[in-house]
């Protein structure tokens, strides 16, 4: 048997390196700072009081009137963004749906769209729903389909879509180049089963469009729960398993990045996909393999949700305030940064236990953009990553002495100005990898 010699001073070099994740960063880009600072209550309030004052937007409820409906309500979306910034470019996006479901008639679906075009075609999603829905009880039963009762919606969804509306503005007026393409959305037809948010997406995968990340709001603005506990103090984020899925990598991202931008809110990781028995628009781009998350609020009142008492007062715009910053400081991080690392060797990851045969050995495609990158893990029972080190300009890293049957692995890319990507995991079991066959098993 050869016996193979590390080159010590590489190993011990790495060993030094290595530091709690935690205490690398992320580094705070005061550009950054500003665009998180930008978001003003004051405007939130504004949007959502005109929004819910058109009584209904409900999907059904077309109308030519001016004053009421999701006719007027979606025209106020495509005008107030478009008057944001030139370099918004704003347009319905609508389809034409047969009855189906919670749909009861033929009907012309439109979101709403705004792209903020960036130096790539790789896209960011921030979206809500605008649609909204009231059931009113008859007989006992709980009818979706009607569509002429009192549905203000102002917070299941109007919080998302205002929120949504309020970080397009943010982004586009911030003078920033952002190498990903900023896509905001006002999704239609949430409350009929995510119809519109379905038809966007396979539009995407038919298009071939590369969605890295769609951060869903939806119901973000209350802060009194049913039971009086009142918290505008954390958010929840929710994520679709497994533990290591790119939709639970943005997850993290978004917490390490709330952490150093907006301290003092604590955005709250649930590792699922969404609420009991409850559904939203980011589960039908994680139906199509995109990553996406769902932001809710802590305390939800279910007495305030698809009822008529879903009303202004019951958002906080403080609270709806910091939950729209801490999605302008993940989204302002994730767009100037270079994509995440490919991880992947043809269908498995390129992970192997190198030439000792006891190392962690794993390389990735060099990611557009990228001037270094860290290297990072945990242990395999733990869902934070746990320790890291910048490795350098390099696509291909040996941990020395640390079993890969042990601890997850990933890798991060960094940018010029320290921006890092979401971190790509090395995920599948490397069974099918040459190195690892002549191991043993
Ligand atoms: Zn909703």
């Amino acid at each position: 048997m050869k016996l193979k010699i590390p080159n010590t001073m590489t190993l011990f070099a790495a060993l030094l390196a290595a530091e709690p994740l935690s205490a690398q960063g992320p580094a705070i880009d005061p550009r950054i700072v500003e665009v998180v600072q930008d978001v003003s209550p004051e405007r939130l309030h504004e949007y959502l009081k005109t929004l819910s004052g058109f009584e209904t937007r409900h999907s059904l409820s077309l109308s030519n009137r001016t004053d009421w409906g999701i006719s007027p309500a979606r025209e106020y979306i495509l005008q107030t963004m478009q008057s944001f910034s030139d370099r918004l470019q704003v347009n319905f996006d609508c389809y034409q749906v047969e009855p189906q479901g919670r749909i009861a008639q033929q009907v012309e679906l439109c979101n709403v769209v705004a792209v903020l075009p960036g130096r790539s075609d790789r896209r960011v999603y921030v979206s809500g729903h605008y649609d909204t829905v009231a059931r009113r009880v008859d007989s006992g039963q709980f009818d979706w389909t009607r569509w002429d009762n009192a549905a203000p919606g102002a917070n299941d969804d109007g919080s998302g879509t205002v929120l949504t509306m309020e970080v397009a503005r943010v982004m586009a007026q911030s003078g920033l180049e952002f190498d990903a393409t900023l896509v905001f959305v006002g999704f239609v037809a949430e409350e009929e089963g995510l119809v519109g948010a379905s038809l966007h997406s396979a539009k995407a995968e038919r298009e071939g469009w590369v969605i890295d990340a769609v951060f869903n709001n939806d119901i973000v603005g209350n802060t009194e729960g049913g039971t009086g506990i009142i918290d505008g103090r954390t958010v929840r984020v929710f994520s679709e398993d497994p533990m290591d899925s790119p939709s639970r990598q943005l997850a993290r991202f978004i917490r390490r990045h709330a952490a150093v931008y907006m301290p003092g809110h604590e955005v709250r990781l649930i590792a699922r996909e969404d609420r009991f028995g409850r559904g939203g628009d980011h589960t039908a781009f994680n139906r199509r393999g995109f990553a996406g998350v769902r932001f809710t609020e802590s305390r939800e009142n279910y007495s305030r949700q698809h009822e008529p008492e879903d009303t202004l007062g019951g958002v906080d715009f403080e609270y709806l305030a910091k939950n729209a910053r801490v999605n302008a400081a993940s989204v302002a991080t994730i767009a100037l940064a270079p994509p995440a690392p490919n991880v992947m060797d043809d269908r498995s990851p390129s992970l192997g236990r190198g030439e000792s045969g006891y190392a962690a050995s794993m390389s990735w495609e060099a990611s557009r953009g990228a001037t270094s990158y860290r290297v990072v893990w945990r242990e395999a029972w733990t869902p934070e990553w746990q320790f890291g080190i910048n490795v350098g300009n390099v696509t291909a890293y040996v941990l020395e002495d640390i079993s890969i049957d042990d601890y997850v692995f990933g890798v991060m890319a960094i940018g010029p100005d320290g921006h890092e990507s979401v971190v790509s995991a090395y995920t599948r079991a490397p069974r099918s990898r040459s190195d690892i066959r002549e191991v043993g098993r």
